[in-house]
């Protein structure tokens, strides 16, 4: 038993209506809150201390770890800086901006085009003219939106026919070679369930495959991953856009990697069809 010679401590003397008026008091601010439906009450360490309910040292800190979505994010940030100051093959020498990819660091599918055209050269950013929105609409007919998927390309610097900007061509083996540690490193970081190639090069690139109309709709695996490749969304617009045959065999791959997702796809082929061409026309 603790002796106190001159009384108890100032804090032990409160009497007990004192206490008793302070716990009611308590219990009725506690059931107001659940009457108006709050289930928990967060109190920070500094409060509990105050509270006299434990030490401020005996809390342990939080210690930040980050989570795996963001340290994938971090990894894809860094590979992008890398590329930003990439000299490693001549299209360095005539590109606006470089282009190394965007969209979810975790996602379910990667899709891999070819190369920047002119507007991802000037914004720096993958599949945002014509053929990207088209893309776009692919995606949404798929019942994604792109932050839930990532865009990259074969090579991140935009190939052209003179070196000056004017039209755009595809990039060489060597340009391709050059780049691809790239495309390989955010591959390793984004771990996709599936990838899907759009158009010969990106297939001849991961792959090495030629012949895209032959290969078009056939699974195939990169280090592991599911791989479907299709037809690039240019090539699609340069065959009259949605709603033709070519758009038609894209659609059937991805509903092909829908049904490998374990995705609904739970229209027959025909509706969805018709679903994407009313899609496409908003
Ligand atoms: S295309 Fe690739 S390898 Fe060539 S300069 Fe650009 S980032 Fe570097």
């Amino acid at each position: 038993m603790t002796v106190y010679p001159g009384g108890a401590p100032e804090k032990s003397r409160a009497s007990v209506p004192d206490l008793r008026s302070l716990v009611e008091g308590l219990t009725a601010y506690l059931e107001t809150l659940r009457e108006t439906g709050v289930k928990d009450i967060e109190l920070d360490r500094e409060t509990l201390h105050e509270l006299g309910l434990a030490p401020v040292s005996a809390i342990p800190a939080p210690t930040p770890s980050p989570t795996p979505w963001r340290e994938a994010a971090e990894q894809l940030a860094a590979i992008a800086r890398e590329i930003a100051g990439c000299r490693r093959c001549p299209l360095h020498q005539t590109r606006t901006k470089t282009v190394p990819g965007q969209g979810c660091p975790q996602p379910d599918i990667l899709f891999v085009g070819e190369g920047p055209g002119r507007d991802e050269d000037l914004q720096g950013l993958a599949f945002v003219g014509r053929a990207g929105a088209l893309l776009t609409r692919m995606i949404k007919a798929m019942g994604l939106t792109r932050d839930e998927v990532f865009i990259a390309n074969i090579v991140k610097c935009r190939p052209t026919v003179d070196g000056a900007g004017v039209r755009d061509r595809p990039p060489t083996p060597e340009e391709m070679a050059a780049c691809l540690p790239y495309l390989r490193a955010q591959i390793a970081v984004l771990r996709p369930r599936v990838i899907i190639t759009l158009g010969a090069t990106a297939l001849e690139g991961l792959l090495g495959l030629k012949g895209i109309k032959r290969q078009r709709g056939q699974w195939r695996e990169y280090e592991g991953i599911p791989l479907m490749p299709t037809y690039h969304p240019s090539y699609l617009l340069r065959g009259g856009g949605d709603d033709t045959a070519r758009y038609w065999e894209v659609w059937d791959d991805l509903v092909a990697v829908l049904t490998q997702l374990g995705r609904p796809t739970p229209m027959p082929a025909a509706v969805q069809r018709r679903d994407i061409n009313t899609t496409a026309s908003q």
